[in-house]
């Protein structure tokens, strides 16, 4: 990067949450660049879930029939207990888009990652790759990076998109990465090494004590993508080497065959330990603004990690729209304080709800069976609990539905429900 050929806004970070707010600036005139730590661009990890509020956003774009092309729309989301294989509850992923307009697909993370390179790429985009960004500075006509290399950078705006272990976010916080004691571990294998009948038309998720597991279908159904996550008893025990595939084995035995029969696909040369972060209601600090898991990590438990990044831009590029000139200039701090009195709040919402869905999901004992009660009770097309999130992305506090109040679990009747054996 050279000041020689200044932009208007610089975007640390090449993630999916970077890539798709500088797509999303780009659309609107600006001169984006793009700074990446990598060699390449990429995505590690396999399947990403993204709900009708991001494929709502994708539309927007013009990118959703090539995501389309590229992922599976499942027929339904079923959630069974991991432990006897019972369905709890489902959603008709047919009837959701009927309600929200747009429907909820699955895609490998490398095909929407690289849905938005194009785009950029398209949208002339300068993208860069090989630059570490080691410091932020605001200057008084914009705000400035450090390059590990000693190289700088600068423009009107910087967009911190630099993930979970963020460096811009101390401008704003010092604060460190919450462990939950959770692990993942993912497979994206080819479907005909399922090893088992396994129905492609579902997201299907099974909840248990202490662990969970999903599995859907990936690339118009040639692949199998599964997600193992359990808690570590060595993360407990305060151990540095935890979340090792001894312990994945160990955490799904009591699980019923069908999930059983998924841990042997699971990949165990990595896994990935889940944290998240406090959520924090400031996201700007001059002409510095935070973006994605930099300003919201969630645990993955709502899968809206990356959906939330993608709103993210979608907002900011929506107020910079609404407050540029005739003479092509923007009123970047109304921009900057209108995507901050909007954004922090839904996603302190959704990092909070994932963690309190995360407990629900690993529940034990007689909570367990009050919560599959509970569930069991809902009704398939009851969208109560699903209309704050997947219907359109606020662009200002007053858009943002009410949050869903979720029902205690002790109003769920369980006498005569005998304790199952092995819980
Ligand atoms: P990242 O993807 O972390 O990207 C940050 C980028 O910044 C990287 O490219 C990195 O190399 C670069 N970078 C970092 N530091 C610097 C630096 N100093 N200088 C230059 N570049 C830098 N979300 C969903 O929406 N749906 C799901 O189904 C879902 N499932 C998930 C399952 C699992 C197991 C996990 C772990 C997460 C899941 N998520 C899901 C969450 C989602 O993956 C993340 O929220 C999302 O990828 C965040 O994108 P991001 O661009 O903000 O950050």
């Amino acid at each position: 990067p050279t000041s020689a050929n200044p932009v208007d806004v610089l975007i640390v970070g090449g993630g999916i949450g970077g890539l798709s707010a500088a797509f999303a600036l780009a659309r609107e005139g600006l001169r984006v660049r793009v700074l990446e730590q990598a060699r390449e661009f990429g995505e590690v990890g396999a399947g990403l879930q993204i709900a009708p509020n991001c494929t709502r956003i994708l539309h927007d774009y013009g990118l959703l029939e090539e995501a389309k092309g590229l992922g599976v729309l499942p027929k339904s989301m079923v959630m069974r207990d991991a432990v006897d294989g019972s369905e709890l509850t489902r959603l008709d992923l047919g009837d959701l888009e009927r309600e929200y307009g747009f429907p909820y697909m699955v895609i490998h993370r490398s095909d929407l990652h690289g849905i938005f390179l194009r785009a950029c790429r398209r949208a002339g985009v300068d993208l860069v790759t090989d630059a570490h960004v080691t410091g932020y500075e605001n200057t008084p006509s914009g705000a400035r990076v450090l390059l590990e290399d000693g190289r700088a950078d600068r423009a009107r705006v910087v967009i911190a998109a630099d993930g979970l272990h963020s460096v811009a976010r101390r401008l704003l916080v010092e604060d460190e990465p919450v462990s939950s004691a959770y692990v993942a571990y993912r497979a994206a294998v080819p479907i005909e090494q399922a090893g088992r009948d396994v129905d492609l038309s579902e997201v299907s998720v099974h909840v248990g004590p202490r662990c969970h597991f999903v599995h859907y279908g990936l690339r118009g159904g040639e692949m199998l993508n599964q997600v193992a996550v359990f808690q570590s008893p060595k993360a407990l025990a305060g151990e540095e080497d935890w979340g090792t595939p001894d312990e994945l084995d160990a955490a799904f035995t009591a699980t019923c065959p069908d999930v059983r029969a998924g841990i042997p696909l699971m990949w165990r040369d990595r896994w990935w330990r889940m944290f998240d972060r406090d959520p924090i209601t400031t996201w700007v600090d001059g002409n510095i603004a935070l973006l994605g898991d930099a300003a919201h990590p969630p645990l993955q438990y709502m899968a809206q990690g990356a959906v939330m990044a993608i709103e993210d831009g979608w907002v900011l590029a929506g107020h910079v729209a609404a407050r540029r000139a005739e003479d092509g200039s923007v009123d970047w701090r109304g921009a900057l304080a209108a995507y901050e009195a909007v954004r922090p709040e839904h996603c302190r919402r959704v990092v909070e709800t994932a963690r309190a869905w995360g407990e629900l999901w690993h529940l034990d004992g007689v909570a367990r069976l009050q919560r599959n009660a509970l569930l069991r009770a809902r009704d398939t097309y009851d969208y109560s609990f699903t209309a704050w999130i997947y219907g359109p992305t606020a662009l200002t506090p007053e858009e943002e539905p009410p949050m869903f109040t979720p029902i205690p679990l002790d109003s769920a009747d369980v006498s005569g429900v005998p304790e199952p054996a092995g819980t």
